[in-house]
């Protein structure tokens, strides 16, 4: 079983295919070995646009639907979903100011990063994690210049280093609690002091670049805030809610590698005088991996419809993370069983798929977290008198 694609669907999946496999996959031991990706690996994505595969074409974008990237990027993650992180970052971070911004900043972003650029959400302070509210990062308004003046520390940001344009949260209102926070569009070179802070040592996800980013008196003009003051919070959720669903795309492309690299081994391997893949107790770890891969592919598949049909996805791209990213974390650790001993060694590909997959249970908020966000649609729902379907 798998979905049914358009022909062209078929056309891109073939294309980015090629692409991974020939100029990215090459170079994908010694970067997570190193933690260091070159940028340069970057390069024929940006050719393709890939930074950009959900962006309508008025603003140079692919302008591919949310299902049609959900294929592509499967299959970019099937070779490395460090990899495609950088990519998602960046086209969710522009998602976020064509929703919320002016027509004029979303088209100033999406020239810059074009030809070849990363973006960043920068959300996440020590202090604020899952709880994001409780910020302490400000934008102290100067009405003399009309600028903010930002000052913030903002840690675990995937494209911190690499990033011309940040997406940055701060408290514009210091008593107002949720309500006291703005979005702004921050550019690289911006009057003040961006410093980079060292790169994360992760466990996975080592071609995605993760760092501190610190904004000390950075003048950011009061035409680059992304909505109205006060409204950053609630922007940042409604971001959140369309990206989330791409972390459980990357999730389903581990999974099916995973699938893939089980299933040569368990043909291959011979123990007993007989293939690996004729005990029932292994057949049972292949069926299941399949299984929680293909529901997981029609999960998303599904949320991803309803993102393009504009439905409110808060609850439905909850479930869709914290399933496929629960069920993900199954199957590479039944990948490792499968290749034995040879499983546990760097040597082998499957305990980087379990590296890497660790990370989509935490990142964009826990699935402890994506829980209780369920848990209270749910209440809201049935609150009204009835549940929706
Ligand atoms: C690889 C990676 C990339 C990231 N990229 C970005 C990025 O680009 N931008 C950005 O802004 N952030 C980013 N983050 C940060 C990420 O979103 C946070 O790590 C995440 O939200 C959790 O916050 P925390 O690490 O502070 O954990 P904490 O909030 O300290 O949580 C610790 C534990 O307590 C649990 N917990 C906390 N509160 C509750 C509660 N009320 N009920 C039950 N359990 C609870 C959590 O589920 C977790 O198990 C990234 C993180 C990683 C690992």
């Amino acid at each position: 079983m798998s979905l049914m694609y358009t022909r062209e669907q078929s056309a891109m999946i073939q294309l980015v295919q090629k692409m991974m496999e020939n100029e990215v996959k090459p170079y994908v031991p010694e970067a997570d070995k190193t933690g260091k990706c070159p940028r340069e690996l970057y390069r024929y994505a940006f050719q393709m646009g890939l930074h950009m595969a959900e962006i309508p074409k008025e603003y140079g974008g692919v302008g591919l639907s949310y299902e049609s990237a959900a294929v592509i990027f499967e299959e970019v993650a099937k070779v490395d979903a460090g990899y495609a992180l950088g990519l998602v970052c960046t086209f969710v971070a522009l998602r976020n100011v064509i929703l919320a911004g002016t027509k004029e900043q979303a088209a100033y972003f999406a020239e810059r990063i074009k030809e070849g650029g990363f973006a960043c959400f920068a959300l996440t302070e020590a202090g604020a994690g899952s709880d994001p509210a409780a910020m302490r990062a400000t934008a102290e308004y100067d009405p003399e210049t009309n600028e903010y003046i930002l000052n913030a520390q903002k840690t675990f940001i995937t494209n911190g280093a690499w990033a011309d344009i940040y997406v940055v949260f701060a408290r514009t209102d210091t008593a107002a609690g949720s309500r006291g926070i703005s979005a702004f569009l921050v550019e690289r070179e911006a009057p003040g002091k961006i410093v980079i802070g060292r790169e994360e040592d992760k466990m996975g996800l080592r071609l995605s670049n993760t760092v501190d980013v610190t904004f000390r008196n950075v003048r950011v003009p009061a035409d680059r805030r992304i909505g109205k003051e006060g409204d950053g919070f609630k922007l940042a959720m409604r971001a959140l809610n369309l990206s989330r669903p791409f972390l459980a795309v990357l999730a389903v492309g581990i999974m099916q590698r995973a699938l893939d690299e089980s299933m040569r081994y368990a043909m291959n391997r011979s123990q007993f005088d007989h293939p690996i893949i004729d005990f029932q107790m292994v057949q049972q770890m292949l069926a299941d991996m399949a299984i929680r891969l293909e529901t997981s592919r029609c999960l998303v598949n599904n949320t991803m419809r309803m993102m393009d049909a504009g439905v409110d996805v808060q609850k439905d791209g909850a479930i869709t993370k914290t399933f496929v990213t629960d069920a993900g974390q199954k199957v590479v650790a039944d990948a490792v069983q499968i290749f034995g001993g040879y499983g546990y060694n760097r040597d082998y590909p499957v305990e980087k798929l379990m590296r890497d997959m660790k990370a989509f249970q935490i990142t964009e908020g826990t699935n402890q977290i994506q829980r209780m966000t369920i848990a209270s649609c749910l209440k809201q729902e049935y609150g009204k008198g009835g549940k929706r379907r």
